[in-house]
């Protein structure tokens, strides 16, 4: 099995080490090739997304990604910039469900801003389409207004857009993942206000047809980010487009204690998948060892569990991060009084220990 390696930027390559160094301790034989991307693939090669990269990728049977960009590439015009690489890879790959769970590890309880009570225990699966809404829809960009009471002055403005293939298949994702969990499905919308959600909406209920076995509730985004807050364990499995994914798994990421825990798997429709943490390069902390590795190494196990059919490593894999914060071990984002405070090095080697 052949898995592509892009560290990309900022603390991307030193916490895709540590993950790594996991997949080397777990006796397989994985063939492992690494490729710049991003601000690294610019300056490698002038392209966010260099060619060999992106044929390094589409050959591999996954992809291990740290993640992309830095400030210093802001002035880049937009097609340069390495967050491209991303959206790059997403297209090629044709990567449409992005899967992100929010786990709230009992250890890390006190990490999170909001009550023990309100999130221990957590454990929701957020699902984000990937290809459509205002990211992608055209016409998009800057114009003069051509009605209303700003007639004349220049405006911004994007297209939001959803085909009906594209719901029904993200519909079929959730619907399949909330079965293989509590089979409940909450689908966020803002079908009050936008016509593109009222015809998600309606495309959800109709392929909830296909999945009596699993109780489908709708919720306005306003209110979803709002229970998030107040009660986010209602929720067990939810599916959303993609800017209101974008926002919500964001949101999650912090009842958890720390974006630095969170994994994410962007899939095609046959389970081919990148895998990379849901945070940034995070550039204030890169080459400081003070990163947390353990988003990047839970992903690793993602990769695992979703592309290459070994669910039993992966469950190695979580057992040993579970061990390590049951030892006390914290990098500096998840620590608190009475733990130890280790750099990114350590965790991943502490990972790797609790692995043998
Ligand atoms: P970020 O996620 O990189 O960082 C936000 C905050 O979280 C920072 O304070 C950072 O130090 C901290 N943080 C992030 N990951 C951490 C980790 N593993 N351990 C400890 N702390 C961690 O978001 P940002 O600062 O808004 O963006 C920085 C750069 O990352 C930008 O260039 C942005 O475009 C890019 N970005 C890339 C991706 C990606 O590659 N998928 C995603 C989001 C942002």
């Amino acid at each position: 099995m052949k898995i592509a390696i892009l560290p990309g930027d900022g603390i991307g390559p030193e916490i895709v080490e540590q993950a790594v160094k996991v997949l080397n301790v777990l006796g397989e034989s994985f063939e492992m090739e690494t490729a710049p991307v991003g601000g690294a693939g610019y300056e490698a090669s002038g392209h966010p997304l260099p060619e060999a990269t992106l044929k390094l990728a589409l050959e591999a049977d996954a992809v291990l990604f740290g993640a992309v960009g830095d400030w210093k590439y802001d002035t880049l015009d937009r097609p340069l910039r390495p967050e491209q690489a991303i959206l790059g890879l997403r297209k090629n790959l044709k990567l449409f469900a992005n899967l992100r769970p929010a786990i709230l590890y009992p250890e890390l309880a006190g990490a999170s801003t909001l009550k023990p009570e309100v999130v221990s225990g957590l454990d929701i699966l957020i699902i984000r389409e990937l290809t459509g809404d205002i990211y992608f829809g055209q016409p998009r960009g800057v114009r003069e207004c051509p009605d209303g009471p700003f007639k004349g002055e220049r405006e911004g403005f994007d297209t939001m857009r959803y085909a009906e293939s594209e719901i029904r298949r993200i519909a079929h994702v959730a619907f399949q993942s909330a079965q293989k969990r509590s089979k409940r499905l909450t689908s966020v919308d803002k079908a009050n206000v936008l016509e593109t959600f009222q015809f998600w909406k309606d495309i959800v209920t109709d392929v909830h047809k296909e999945y009596p076995d699993v109780a489908l509730d709708h919720m306005y985004v306003d209110n979803a980010a709002m229970q998030l807050v107040r009660a986010p364990k209602r929720f067990d499995v939810i599916v959303t487009g993609n800017m209101f994914g974008d926002i919500l798994s964001d949101q999650a990421s912090m009842l958890t204690g720390s974006i630095g825990m969170l994994p994410s798997a962007s899939l095609d429709a046959n389970n081919k998948g990148l895998y990379e943490p849901s945070h940034g390069s995070a550039p204030d902390i890169a080459g400081k060892n003070l990163a947390n590795p353990l988003a990047t190494i839970l992903s690793a196990a993602m990769m695992l569990r979703y592309s290459l059919n070994k669910a039993e490593q992966a469950d190695r894999i979580e057992n040993a991060v579970k061990k390590v914060l049951a030892q006390g071990l914290r990098t500096a984002d998840i620590y608190e009084e009475g733990t130890t405070k280790v750099g990114t090095g350590e965790m991943g080697q502490a990972v790797v220990n609790a692995l043998s």
